[in-house]
């Protein structure tokens, strides 16, 4: 029952997320999916999904990947998904996740070592991605500390994303100057406009509850914080030092970014291939 604990926090008459078949393990040396879900629900954060025995393994990541090798981020490691997940986005209305989803990167990854179950016992998967935006070699390592892990995690649970050295790091942080979706080419703003008449006024589907208003004007609150936080961050962005020289991608893009810091948007929506690059210039 691989998603048993996935079902059991969901009420799918009031959630649009999918319930998810239960499927057999992809076959060995096919291409597996992975994505990385924006989710803003209690708190902002990533969730990186890997493909791995017909389920999606998910970790929840607070600040999100991190393309620097010198920044460790914390993950906390979640319930099984189900591999339609991964393509979802859209407003979960109530009820557990409450808040906007938006498909942030995806792509295919490959483990390093084939052994997956027996890196998830021991605690480290070492991996590659290739998705828009993430690429190249990563690992997850999980922590010691078996007595609640950091920030009130269950024991066992409390693991690091870690970018490691390769053509596609740079000091960068990916989250913000990629941050719109790969689907839709959106914002949370975007996904919650396009999604919230479906959620709260169509009668669509049979015996799914219409949400109490207050559900509504709590998310519009959340993705509103989001803006004024967005909107924020990006008047304080420092000026841009010189231009370094570095042979990587990645490098290439910050170095474009710092000599032209008002096309950061534009960068960033081509960097997720989106449709927006047009109507965001
Ligand atoms: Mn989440």
């Amino acid at each position: 029952m691989p998603l048993h604990d996935y079902r059991a926090k969901r009420d799918f008459t009031r959630s649009p997320e999918p319930k998810g078949r239960d499927r057999r393990p992809a076959p060995r040396g096919q291409p597996r999916f992975f994505c990385v879900q924006k989710h803003l629900a209690t708190q902002l954060h990533y969730d990186l999904r890997l493909e791995h025995d017909g389920v999606l393994l998910s970790w929840a990541v607070p600040k999100g990947p991190s393309i620097d090798p010198r920044d460790k981020r914390f993950a906390v490691h979640v319930e099984d998904h189900p591999i339609e997940y991964g393509e979802f986005e859209g407003v979960i209305p109530e009820g557990y996740g409450a808040g906007v989803v938006l498909l942030w990167d995806r792509g295919t990854w490959e483990p390093l070592d084939d052994d997956v179950g027996g890196g998830l016992e021991r605690g480290e998967l070492k991996f590659r991605l290739d998705g828009y935006k993430l690429k190249g070699s990563w690992a997850l390592v999980r922590t010691r500390g078996m007595s609640g892990g950091a920030r009130g995690t269950p024991p066992g649970r409390s693991w690091l994303l870690l970018k490691h050295r390769d053509e596609w790091a740079g000091p960068v942080e990916i989250a913000t100057f990629a941050p719109l979706s790969v689907k839709s080419g959106g914002d949370f703003d975007d996904v919650l406009a396009e999604n919230a008449p479906e959620v709260w006024f169509s009668g669509k589907s049979p015996g799914r509850r219409v949400p109490p208003p207050d559900a509504l004007s709590k998310i519009l609150a959340k993705v509103e914080r989001y803006k004024e936080a967005r909107d924020e961050a990006k008047a304080e962005e420092p000026s841009p030092p010189p231009a370094r020289t570095k042979s990587t991608a990645a490098g290439t893009k910050t170095a474009e970014k710092r000599a032209r810091p008002k096309t950061a948007r534009a960068t960033a929506s081509r960097a997720g291939k989106t449709r927006r690059s047009k109507r965001s210039s």
